[in-house]
């Protein structure tokens, strides 16, 4: 498959390549050239007049939740059957791959039994073994079920811990289990109080390290920030409340941000379309836009001082849809990213964060992971939800690429 004359964008700079084609085959990419100088072409080549899109690497979302919908009862949705979440990971994962996101990290999903040996987990644990084996759905990095101090979040939702021991244990479960990384919710029961003690969240920082995964932590409130990063944790999620001093911090300890600011756009458009008194009423809007405002001044400083952001859009944990990462790098550009600085968290920062080399990135030899849009992404972030075409999923029926398992 070639794809002629398109343009690329690709995260590692702000200038725009034009005139490109790209040879695919079976899922890799065998060249990058000048269209003006593809050279000698296979006799079996299906040519893709790419003219006038752009090529992008595809992205990451770094902060999701794959087995929940989003939507304006986000919360409620998590204690919907296990069946139900199962099939609305199908449907995610759909909407993942055609808005062009070939990574997702999953950060928190229910646990429920496994009924094929009686195991209670977490439920994405399941759907990333069943997207392994389909080259067309979104390569899944999973922190099995939110570990959460008790009186925070709704019970029967995440893990409890109340002391170290139990901390430690309910550490050592989703290692266990198969995490891939862990979750910590560093807010705690009292806003002014992190949940647990840097101690405590060394110990599983030091545990999860042992075992060759990370660890990362909801941070709204900056207690809990402060002593996540003090802990070592590999990254905060969301990050509402970081000042300088912290921000230097992380820097200093390679600490990642995954920024979730689409979150608050998306509870302002709820006072338009929703009759929910907390999105709706002027309280609630205010609050909304208090938070939003501080939140990104939060990931300016965060980008200021240097520290490494990654982009997620908390779909399924928060009120944001699967397909929606580009609103997130819009609201990136909004806290003073330049829109290929956004780009690049939405792909190579995402690829840093999984430890994953090709993840994000496009180049020859590496995985065919690449999207086409309209516009240029790195001068407008809008250009990523004008999705033309994404070169990992099927074509139409009869002209399916071969799929390599
Ligand atoms: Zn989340």
């Amino acid at each position: 498959m070639l794809y002629r004359d398109a343009a690329l964008a690709d995260g590692s700079g702000p200038s725009l390549r034009k005139g490109v084609s790209v040879l695919v085959d079976r899922g890799r990419i065998l060249w990058i050239r000048p269209t003006s100088d593809e050279g000698d072409l296979p006799s079996d080549v299906h040519v893709v007049d790419a003219g006038g899109s752009t090529i992008v690497p595809g992205m990451v979302d770094a902060h999701s939740h794959v087995t929940l919908p989003g939507g304006s009862h986000w919360i409620d949705r998590g204690f919907d059957s296990p069946e139900e979440l199962l099939e609305v990971a199908e449907h995610n994962g759909d909407l993942l791959g055609r808005a062009g996101v070939r990574w997702a990290r999953d950060v928190g999903s229910p646990a429920a039994v496994d009924p094929r040996d009686g195991r209670k987990r977490a439920l994405a644990l399941r759907v990333r073994e069943r997207w392994r084996e389909d080259r067309s759905r979104p390569r899944l990095r999973v922190a099995g079920t939110w570990i959460a101090h008790s009186g925070v979040l709704p019970a029967g939702l995440t893990i409890e811990a109340d002391d170290g021991p139990g901390f430690l244990a309910a550490a050592a479960k989703q290692l266990d289990d198969g995490a891939d990384l862990l979750k910590l919710y560093l807010d705690g029961p009292k806003k002014e109080e992190a949940p647990w003690s840097t101690e405590a969240v060394r110990a599983v920082v030091d545990l999860a390290h042992g075992r060759g995964a990370k660890v990362t932590a909801h941070s709204g409130l900056l207690p809990g920030a402060r002593v996540g990063i003090d802990a070592g944790v590999d990254s905060l999620e969301h990050g509402f409340e970081l000042d300088s001093d912290l921000a230097a911090q992380m820097a200093r300890q390679g600490a990642f941000l995954v920024s979730t600011l689409a979150i608050f756009r998306s509870w302002a458009s709820f006072a338009h379309t929703t009759t929910l008194p907390r999105f709706v009423g002027d309280e609630g809007k205010e609050r909304t836009a208090r938070r939003r405002e501080r939140a990104i001044e939060s990931v300016r400083v965060a980008h200021h001082a240097g520290v490494r952001i990654a982009t997620g859009t908390d779909f399924g944990g928060g009120s944001l849809r699967a397909n929606h990462l580009a609103w997130e790098v819009e609201s990136l550009v909004e806290a003073g990213l330049k829109p290929w600085e956004a780009l690049a968290s939405a792909t190579i920062r995402g690829g840093e964060l999984l430890g994953e080399s090709e993840a994000g990135r496009i180049g020859e030899g590496g995985p065919a992971d690449f999207f086409l849009v309209h516009g240029d992404p790195l001068t407008d972030p809008t250009a990523l939800w004008r999705v033309w075409r994404v070169a990992w999923l099927p074509e139409a029926p009869g002209r399916a690429e071969p799929t390599r398992r």
